[in-house]
């Protein structure tokens, strides 16, 4: 079964039929596609036998490994009543329980979800509900978003309309809403003498600025509390995301915090939002939420909108909806994540784990190739220097296979390497994953040991 042969059967099998996502095809020429036959904890096992540490969570979803026992038993538990039922004019146990749940941890600030099946879903339903909530109040010339320099927010039109990665947008620019594009408070971006709270000021005042000129036509900003993931793990303090949320109340705006792949703990708290005490109008949630079992988003928000929705005209109701809105078992995976935090006080956990993650990574400070290194909970980054790359061209995907040959799963984007782990590594794999990464580092760029 496990044979070398099976592996290079799928890997072209799989060349032939499947379109794989975010990737050039005819790279996979040079770098061969990894068939993964099972996964154990935070390990992949390939058709071949080979193991990887997942160091990313298999695109920052999964928190408590892979066959998890706890959440395999509730979704087996939860397909003995009911798979999936439509959400219009039906409920069910897992949906409302796990809406309880998320209205609990925001203390009540945020107690109506709505729910969606991706990521991308959930952020094109938090600007939708924004901007019918100011038609609704007579306003329907609020109909336009900010974002932030470098932001990454989807794929789908109206959250790529809010991203601003190159990568992702030059293609389809005009076929997308213009928006506000305000300074990133990107604590990379310090020039000499500068400390990461003057960059946070700097953003702050175009924030300011913008709002300022352009209120009466701004529905929302919208906003990756503490860490922009797909941006190169940028990240920013929480002052930046107090005084952004000040100044959306002061000029009626909405505040949408995507805490798609910052929140569910990712960052040291539950909420990223709550290390700067605030509570934005709108929350979207997905990725960690269903432990990387099933799609599932969220799009959470304030009883106020809500009610504004409530009423006898069928115009003024929120009419967006998807197939597998509210899936049952989804949620029934959410909620065993959420018994999982709870039981195994994973929080506090990741406060020690955190602190584990950057003795490994010791390293890291002192070598001459890297510079920013820095951390979140348990977000851990670092860039490689320009003049250190030689390839810069292909550098991620070098480090990429050079990681699995050294049995780690990580994804450059550009030159920053980061790890972003599933909250369930040992002491000994946390070690592994450093070491892997050192040596993957050293084999990418050359350099003699
Ligand atoms: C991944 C991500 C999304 C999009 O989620 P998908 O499930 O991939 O559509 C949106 N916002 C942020 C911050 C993300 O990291």
């Amino acid at each position: 079964m496990n044979s070398p042969t099976h592996q290079v059967d799928w890997v072209a099998r799989s060349l032939a039929s499947v379109w794989h996502p975010c990737t050039q095809m005819k790279h996979h020429e040079a770098y061969p596609l990894v068939a993964i036959h099972h996964g154990e904890g935070p390990w992949l096992i390939d058709v071949a036998g080979n193991r990887f540490l997942d160091c990313i969570s298999s695109w920052w979803t999964n928190l408590f490994g892979h066959a998890n026992p706890k959440i395999n038993q509730a979704i087996i538990e939860q397909l003995k009543t009911i798979e999936h039922v439509m959400l219009a004019g039906f409920t069910h146990q897992p949906v409302i329980e796990l809406s309880e749940r998320l209205a609990q941890l925001t203390q009540g600030h945020l107690g109506h979800a709505f729910y969606a099946s991706d990521g991308a879903s959930a952020v094109e339903i938090a600007l939708k509900m924004s901007h019918h909530f100011w038609r609704i109040q007579g306003k329907s010339e609020k109909k336009k978003f900010i974002c932030l320099r470098n932001s990454y927010h989807g794929e789908t039109m109206g959250a790529l309309a809010v991203t601003d990665v190159a990568l992702f947008k030059q293609a389809y620019g005009s076929l997308l809403q213009d928006v506000y594009v305000v300074m990133s408070p990107d604590a990379r971006q310090a020039h000499r003498e500068e400390s990461s709270e003057t960059v946070s000021q700097r953003a702050i005042k175009d924030l300011a600025l913008c709002l300022q000129q352009n209120h009466g036509e701004i529905a929302a900003l919208i906003i990756e509390p503490l860490v922009q993931c797909a941006g190169q793990m940028a990240m920013h303090s929480a002052a930046y995301i107090k005084e952004a949320a000040a100044l959306c109340k002061q000029y009626d705006v909405h505040l949408i915090a995507d805490e798609i792949a910052v929140g569910c703990g990712r960052t040291g708290s539950f909420f990223a939002c709550e290390q700067a005490g605030i509570w934005p109008d709108f929350l979207t949630l997905s990725k960690g939420i269903s432990a990387g079992y099933l799609p599932l988003s969220i799009c959470l928000t304030r009883d106020s909108i809500y009610a504004a929705f409530y009423g006898d005209d069928v115009n003024q109701a929120f009419l967006h909806s998807h197939s597998y809105t509210g899936n049952p078992l989804a949620c029934k995976a959410a909620l065993a994540g959420l018994d999982i935090f709870k039981d195994e006080q994973i929080l506090l956990k990741n406060v020690v784990s955190a602190q584990k993650i950057q003795e490994a990574f010791a390293w890291t400070y002192c070598d001459e190739r890297i510079e920013h290194v820095r951390q979140q909970g348990m977000i851990f980054a670092f860039d490689v220097k320009k003049q250190s790359l030689t390839k810069p061209d292909t550098f991620s995907k070098e480090m990429f296979q050079k990681g699995i040959q050294e049995g780690v799963l990580i994804r450059p984007i550009g030159q920053t390497i980061y790890v972003m782990p599933p909250y369930i590594l040992s002491d000994a794999e946390i070690e592994w994953m450093s070491a892997g990464i050192f040596q993957a580092l050293n084999k990418t760029l050359n350099t003699p040991l």
